[in-house]
């Protein structure tokens, strides 16, 4: 017997999120065991059904009210609405009503495993399952980590495609290759892919006129066998000329903003003719400059859950705050913040995928919180909520090339978050969190 939820569904009192987990037949009556159909239950084996919930699809279709999801083995059985959606008797039943749920957020653009409190130097796989549990409990549950990665990263990532996942996913660019020639630099690329990391990394600027520029004649060659080995390029960019030349020499993702001109059309046509993403990490720039005084999100209770007040104090010792007050590349940053978030506007109005990006995970680039300011900062620049969460889901699965998370479609892993709050009506409502789920299954608190 398959039945539609609404009806019991509608009777049931409100029951407070994690309260309510029970079998169908207890809602649809108390019927004897014996009049159940044994195909409806075996139908019904090892289904839950989240039901009653505001479902926000990631797809950018409208949100589905009255919305059912029903998980099996960790992923997406069926998403719809309550008439469309048969729920069999055995499901186990977890009532949403009043409740959002959204895809869970991606961020491609972070670096994990090395920093403990303020330091670096910490890698080991107990730290990235550590930050990989952390990014989980802000709903964040798929992050690409871009640079400095070892094997410990790879044996995380390959361990995780299992319906028993209850961490972040995470995909991994290994080392940011540098070299003075090609021959150099390729050789970093093939150590890199004998590894078996996801993605090819590289820089090109010059912190501020300090340090020489990775030439054309390095980098194209270091693309162009990226390509050969099947693997998408990345770059650290800072200037509009070289992002232009780049752009052209076939790069995948613009892993920063621009940050000394604002983008012309040439560019922007770049971008479009080649599919490329850029990833804005407007945080990055926030967090050269922004303990040179005591932040305002020091104060706040959704960072403070997961921070150390330890840290809180470091971070807030006069001195340090002043030498970060006289610090030339941190004040050059805070200048160029304007520019970035004038050239995410940029890109978003002509269409081009921004990849969502935080370059969290070294020290002060609070892994979690981070997302949650720079969803906060792109909606400062401009950007609806509509646009942040596409660029958060759909669209950040899609530059990583990951084609079973981002939306919560039938067949992709049910990797959710359920919020108390619309956010769609206000991007800051992706902070009420109520539970995260990866795999269907339920993210514990810390
Ligand atoms: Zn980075």
């Amino acid at each position: 017997m398959l039945r539609s939820l609404s009806i019991p569904a509608r009777g049931t009192a409100l029951i407070a999120l994690g309260l309510l987990v029970l079998g169908a037949s207890v809602l649809a009556g108390c019927s004897p065991q014996g009049e159940s159909d044994p195909a409806a239950n075996q139908a019904g084996a090892g289904l839950t059904a989240y039901f009653d919930a505001t479902i926000i699809d990631g797809t950018g279709g409208p949100p589905i009210t009255e919305g059912v999801l029903l998980v099996r083995d960790g992923r997406i059985e069926r998403v719809g609405s309550a008439d469309e959606v048969d729920v069999p008797e055995a499901a186990i039943l977890v009532d949403l009503s009043g409740k959002f749920v959204m895809p869970g957020l991606i961020d491609t653009h972070v670096h994990v495993g090395g920093t403990l409190g303020l330091e670096g130097g910490h890698y080991s796989t107990e730290n990235i399952l550590r930050q990989l549990g952390l990014y989980a409990r802000y709903g964040i549950t798929t992050v690409n980590s871009l640079g400095d990665d070892q094997p410990e990263a790879i044996d995380v990532r390959d361990s995780q495609n299992t319906a028993a996942l209850d961490r972040a996913r995470i995909f991994v660019g290994g080392t940011v290759v540098t070299g003075d020639t090609a021959e150099e630099a390729l050789a970093v690329v093939e150590e890199n892919a004998a590894m078996g990391v996801d993605w090819i990394k590289f820089r090109v600027d010059d912190n501020l006129g300090t340090v020489p520029k990775m030439s054309p004649s390095v980098y194209q060659p270091v693309i162009e066998r990226a390509h050969e080995l099947g693997l998408p390029a990345a770059v650290h960019v800072y200037y509009l000329d070289d992002t232009k030349l780049l752009l052209e020499s076939g790069i995948d993702f613009i892993a920063h903003s621009v940050r000394d001109a604002e983008f012309d059309e040439e560019t922007i046509g770049l971008f479009a003719g080649r599919n490329a993403c850029y990833s804005p990490t407007l945080t990055r720039e926030l967090s050269t400059f922004v303990y040179e005084d005591t932040p305002d999100f020091f104060a706040d209770p959704f960072f403070q859950a997961e921070v150390d007040d330890e840290i809180i104090a470091q971070l807030s010792d006069p001195e340090r705050q002043q030498s970060v007050k006289e610090n030339r590349a941190a004040q050059l940053y805070k200048e160029a913040l304007p520019t970035a978030s004038a050239n995410l506007m940029a890109l978003t109005n002509a269409g081009v995928r921004i990849a969502f990006g935080t370059d969290s995970g070294p020290p002060a680039r609070f892994q979690g919180y981070f997302e949650h300011l720079e969803l906060a900062m792109m909606a400062d620049a401009g950007m609806t909520p509509a646009q942040i969460l596409k660029s958060a889901t759909i669209d950040a699965a899609a530059c990583l090339g990951l084609d079973d998370v981002g939306t919560l479609e039938a067949g992709n892993w049910a990797d959710f978050v359920v919020l108390g709050a619309n956010p769609l009506e206000d991007i800051l409502n992706t902070r009420t969190i109520e539970a995260v789920y990866i795999a269907g299954n339920r993210v514990s608190r810390r």
